[in-house]
């Protein structure tokens, strides 16, 4: 399994700058291995939506050491195609997903206000 700082060497060899430049972008990618010590940890953020997650928190582009813009997306696209190959949607990661009885549960509300639910 790469580490982040591979992944940001990958990044230096494509764009140029440093390791720095890329560590914290690939580091958030892997931080769900907080909690999951397994490939499965993935599924949090090794995604589409999480490419673009990363935009919300990163910006669209970042400017490396060298002064050279480069789009959030690029490198969270190359996380994800080192790590998996090619980038998922979230969907391909939830039909991998047994269902269990406990993740469609819903408590029962009742109709008047003020009540608690039953369940
Ligand atoms: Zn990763």
């Amino acid at each position: 399994m790469a580490h982040p700082y591979h992944h940001a060497l990958s990044s230096v060899r494509t764009w140029g700058g440093t390791p720095e430049d890329y560590i914290h972008i690939h580091s958030w990618f892997d931080e769900s291995k907080m909690i999951a010590a397994d490939f499965r940890h993935r599924a949090l953020r090794h995604h589409a939506e999480g490419i673009f997650m990363a935009e919300t928190i990163f910006g669209a582009t970042i400017t490396i050491s060298t002064g050279r813009v480069i789009p959030v997306r690029w490198i969270g696209e190359q996380h994800v195609r080192e790590d998996l190959g090619f980038v998922p949607s979230f969907v391909d990661w939830i039909k991998a997903i047994r269902p269990e009885p406990w993740m469609g549960r819903a408590a029962r509300l009742d109709a008047e206000a003020g009540s608690a639910p039953t369940d």
